[in-house]
């Protein structure tokens, strides 16, 4: 498949985990991609990683999504380095969970800006290349947990707020034609669903098994399933869909 021949793609938090396989399978469909994290080496070792097209070219890049200095150097040197911008994925993330009594400012304010300042601002700075090519793919990271999820009152508004801020763009980016979408996932087994196992004394393994019981299909997600939703909201095969929130979940929210 090259559906993303000759186009650039940019991943946030694309180290590891969802971001990680989702850059991987742009790559293999044909794009060129920038791997953007926090970390200089991780992002290049990840970009080092993929396995590209003839032609297609990959940069990692260091980028806290949450600072507006960061996110402006950023994308300007994915522009220098690979010629444009075609698809933007705010992937980036962090969990900081706690019950509301005990959820500290920091948590608070760590959480909703790396998911939703993060996502407004590389947005807000990456449209200022898409709207004169007049052609754009923005997909937002949602989650389940945007329904709500104890111990995640950061995290879920965080999370409702990106389909919020996807609704809108793409009121306001769709004449210049660029879409804008969401992919909700369920219970996706990386470092990130690892870590709150541990944080409530669980065996990661143990805390998957859980889930898979709790899902209609029986079983959890991997990256590599967001990766192909993410692969496909971002299309041209997609083109007459915007402002949509498409729950990757196993049928969890059923
Ligand atoms: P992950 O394995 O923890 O990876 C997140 C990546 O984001 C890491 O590489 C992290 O870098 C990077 N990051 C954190 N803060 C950043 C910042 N300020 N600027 C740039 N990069 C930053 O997480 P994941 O499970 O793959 O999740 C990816 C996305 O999917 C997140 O938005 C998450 O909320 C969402 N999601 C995940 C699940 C799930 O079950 N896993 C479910 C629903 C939604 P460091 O390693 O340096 O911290």
């Amino acid at each position: 498949m090259s559906r993303y021949a000759d186009r650039v793609v940019v991943v946030t938090g694309a180290a590891r985990g969802i971001g990680a396989a989702t850059a991987q399978r742009f790559a293999e469909e044909g794009a060129s991609v920038a791997v953007l994290d926090l970390d200089q080496s991780a992002a290049q070792a990840s970009a080092d990683a993929l396995t590209l097209a003839d032609g297609a070219k990959a940069v990692g890049i260091a980028c806290d999504v949450s600072d507006s200095a960061s996110v402006q150097a950023a994308v300007a040197r994915v522009v220098e380095d690979l010629g444009k911008i075609d698809v933007l994925v705010n992937n980036a993330g962090v969990i900081r969970d706690n019950l509301l009594f005990k959820m500290s400012d920091d948590d608070w304010d760590t959480v909703i800006n790396v998911h939703l300042r993060g996502a407004f601002l590389m947005s807000r700075e990456v449209q200022k290349h898409m709207v004169p090519a007049e052609y754009g793919k923005i997909l937002n990271l949602s989650s389940t947990s945007a329904l709500g999820n104890r111990g995640q009152a950061n995290y879920s508004a965080a999370k409702m707020g990106l389909q919020g801020l996807t609704r809108t763009l793409a009121l306001e980016l769709g004449r210049y034609g660029i879409n804008v979408n969401a992919v909700a996932p369920g219970f996706i087994v990386t470092d990130m669903t690892d870590a709150t196992a541990r944080r409530v004394g669980v065996e990661p393994e143990e805390f998957r098994k859980g889930a898979a019981q709790r899902s209609p299909l029986l079983k959890v997600g991997y990256p590599q399933d967001i990766a192909s939703a993410a692969a496909f909201l971002c299309s041209d095969e997609a083109g007459f869909i915007t402002g949509q929130t498409l729950y990757v979940d196993g049928g969890a929210k059923i």
